[in-house]
């Protein structure tokens, strides 16, 4: 690893999960991202002496089903940024004290009580709710981490959820694990004319000196105005590093079977990739933007010619988004927004950017 670069390290508490949500099947199995951490800190903590600005979000399964390792990863590592993804049953488990240290939480909820519940179980919605109001307590940033599916109106979930007392929300498209589904008709009709919607709210709050939350609008308009994306913005590989509770170092938190994803190992040290595209998106005129979007769905393509119809997808919301940069450069010049309030690097949060 360079000395220079800082690294997001996704560190896995554990491989399970106490929900079986429906595009994505819940627990790993043990043999493959064991339940327990099997590694000595000590040498992680080594490995991250070389990092001058280390950002830890812990990741699971369900991280906090593993409290014991978070509170002493969080006594032993030298983080600058410490975050967890959850689904938000267990925040009680935590300690105070470490909630206090954390920068970020995203919380899984899907939009909606009706939504939520279809995708995640039944009284899933008001658990997350319960902690969102329980963690506004304490001086973190609190995303809103959606998976959208066929059930989802983007622009009413969307705003649902920043009325509701998140600072951000992100969304993924359900476009890996599930069977295929007719996701270009339902995009035409309801989701790209949903994320034009929330593009509009996005300007019209930015006239008003306010930058909304919404976390694919701001990482367009970042890798724009600032530096692009050298390849998939989650950083898979080359900014980020998932730790499996085995001690292996992998490219993509999700990669946990799959060989190409081994950087290395707690025990004998990494190498990070260098962040190059395939075609067709080396040669992408939305390239700056997406990265080719997930590295995960870039090599194992489980949609076949179908991931062309997420490609279109891809490049309408990019559209969409590039749209208001006219706007948004006068609103600088008059001194409405500031530059450096668009400025969004999804490492320091682990977010993807395009959905
Ligand atoms: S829009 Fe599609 S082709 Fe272009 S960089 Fe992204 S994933 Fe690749
Ligand atoms: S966007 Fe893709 S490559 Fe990046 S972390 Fe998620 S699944 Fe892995």
């Amino acid at each position: 690893m360079a000395a220079s670069d800082p690294v997001l390290w996704l560190l896995l508490t554990t491989g399970a999960c106490n929900l079986r949500c429906s595009y994505c099947g819940g627990s790993f199995e043990s043999r493959v991202v064991p339940y327990k951490t099997t590694y000595d800190l000590s040498k992680l903590r080594k490995l991250m002496e070389d990092d001058p600005e280390p950002t830890v979000i812990f990741y699971g399964g369900e991280p906090l089903l593993n409290p014991k390792f978070v509170m002493e990863a969080m006594n032993s590592l030298p983080a600058v940024r410490w975050g967890v993804q959850t689904n938000g049953f267990f925040v009680d488990l935590l300690p105070d004290e470490y909630w206090n240290r954390m920068s970020v939480a995203l919380l899984s909820i899907d939009g909606r009580r009706e939504v939520t519940d279809a995708n995640r179980g039944k009284g899933v919605y008001d658990r997350v709710m319960r902690s969102l109001s329980k963690l506004r307590r304490f001086p973190l940033k609190i995303i809103a981490r959606m998976a959208v599916t066929r059930l989802t109106d983007i622009y009413v979930d969307v705003t649902h959820l920043l009325n509701s007392g998140f600072d951000q929300v992100h969304w993924q498209l359900d476009v890996i694990w599930s069977e295929k589904w007719d996701v270009w008709s339902w995009a035409e009709t309801s989701y790209l004319p949903g994320v034009r919607r929330l593009v509009e709210l996005f300007v019209n709050e930015l006239e008003r000196g306010r930058v909304l939350g919404l976390i694919p609008v701001l990482g367009v308009l970042s890798a724009h105005f600032f530096e692009p994306y050298r390849a998939s913005p989650c950083g898979a590989g080359y900014r980020s590093v998932a730790v499996s509770s085995d001690g292996r170092v992998l490219a993509c938190p999700i990669a946990v079977r799959e060989k190409w994803a081994v950087l290395g190992h707690i025990e004998t040290g990494f190498k990070l990739m260098e962040p190059e595209l395939p075609e067709p998106c080396n040669s992408c005129e939305y390239r700056r933007y997406c990265g080719g979007r997930c590295l995960y769905a870039l090599r194992e393509n489980y949609w076949g010619k179908d991931a062309e119809k997420v490609d279109e997808i891809t490049k309408e919301t990019i559209k969409s988004i590039l749209s208001i940069i006219p706007k948004a450069e006068a609103l600088m010049e008059r001194g409405i927004i500031d530059r450096e309030a668009l400025r969004y690097d999804p490492i320091l949060d682990s977010t993807e950017v395009i959905p």
